[in-house]
């Protein structure tokens, strides 16, 4: 049988690159607007090579440095937090809340409140849109604005996706895209920042480009990186955000064909929606399997998928329960240590076939 992937996007193939490296001239420049248009909202983009780069330079620009406290929510990949450590600053993590599996307002005060007593105020939030779904991003904005501490919005999973018609890493004083190959649309690898204006985009500008002054010779004022996306890969962006629209619909059609599959299955639930205020792309579709209520358990639908060919996968480990992250500081009660337990990512790609999905469902249907 055929291997049936997590997330495979459409194919880059000889289509896709034909006239990406003759044709087009500032393909950079022409995807960062095709990505502002889309986005609206206000949005100065600079694309990156990795999404993880575009989190590393927004946390440059707030001006986060050597012993700042970041809060940043717990249920992510560990590409959120590692730019935080990079610089020295250390990430306080925050659990999820029930309905999106994001981060926790309530506990994001609570922290906030708590490290103040303590003695610091954090200097920036990381918020993360996890597996296409919104956070309570109104909540959590309204925070941030409170107690005057920077935003910043992980959008990499949840390009498309919106909360009250509002594009998700527009809401923020920073959001970061990704188009690494698992994701709604690639350029086979890069990111994007997304400011709020024109200067934050220039800073961005310089800072990936080694931090190269306005000169005709070399000179440089001050310490940058190697972070710009490369002109080819901007075009093979460029072609794919004209299927975007067609990739969340396919996405989205995936999370219906399991959610009639689970829907008088007690004891699974799907992360769903909250209100018709939340638009999720469905990047992955993900199930809860409480096996006290169910007669099986998260491990037994992964691995008669897997015996099949059928790649799935637990969700996320939260950076709290990470090695790397053992004497990390931590708010919450553990919600998001119970999803990665029960939790599991289902073959959500924008290219299953009819094919695919029957024997998905095959597998699936022997269990309930
Ligand atoms: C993919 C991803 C990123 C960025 O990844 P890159 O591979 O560096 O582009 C950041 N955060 C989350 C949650 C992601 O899934």
């Amino acid at each position: 049988m055929s291997r049936i992937k997590l997330s495979d996007s459409e194919p880059i193939n000889e289509d896709t690159l034909k006239g990406v490296a003759s044709g087009y001239e500032n393909n950079l420049k022409g995807f960062e607007e095709d990505l502002e248009v889309f986005l609206s909202n206000n949005s100065f983009v600079t694309c990156t090579n990795t999404g993880t780069a575009a989190i590393h330079l927004a946390l440059i620009i707030s001006g986060i440095s050597k012993g700042d406290e970041v809060l940043c929510q717990s249920m992510t990949f560990i590409a959120t937090s590692n730019p935080i450590v990079y610089l020295g600053a250390t990430p306080i993590f925050i659990d999820s809340e029930e309905e999106t599996w994001n981060m926790c307002p309530v506990l994001l005060e609570e922290a906030i409140q708590d490290r103040i007593k303590k003695g610091k105020k954090p200097k920036a939030i990381i918020v993360v849109h996890l597996y296409g779904m919104p956070a309570k991003i109104e909540e959590i904005s309204k925070i941030a604005k409170v107690y005057g501490i920077t935003l910043i919005e992980d959008a990499a999973e949840s390009l498309g996706s919106t909360y009250k018609g509002q594009k998700c890493g527009t809401f923020g004083d920073f959001g970061i895209l990704s188009f690494n190959t698992n994701k709604i649309i690639t350029a086979n690898g890069g990111g994007a920042l997304v400011c709020k204006d024109e200067e934050n985009k220039e800073k961005a500008k310089y800072l990936s480009n080694q931090a190269r002054d306005d000169r005709h010779f070399y000179q440089h004022s001050q310490i940058g990186y190697n972070y710009k996306m490369s002109d080819i890969l901007a075009g093979v962006g460029r072609k794919q955000i004209n299927f975007l629209e067609s990739y969340i619909n396919l996405r989205r059609n995936n999370n219906n064909f399991y959610k009639n599959i689970f829907k008088e299955t007690k004891g699974v639930s799907l992360l769903s929606e909250p209100s018709n205020d939340f638009f999720s792309t469905h990047w992955l579709t993900c199930v809860k399997i409480c096996s006290n209520i169910t007669s099986f358990t998260r491990e037994n639908i992964r691995q008669a998928l897997l015996e099949d060919n059928i790649e799935s996968r637990p969700l996320w480990k939260p950076m709290h329960m990470q090695p790397v992250f053992k004497n990390a500081i931590f708010y919450g009660d553990n919600f998001s240590g119970s999803l990665f337990e029960k939790g599991l990512c289902l073959p959500s790609g924008s290219n299953l076939t009819i094919d695919d999905k029957n024997r998905i469902s095959g597998i699936l249907r022997a269990f309930i």
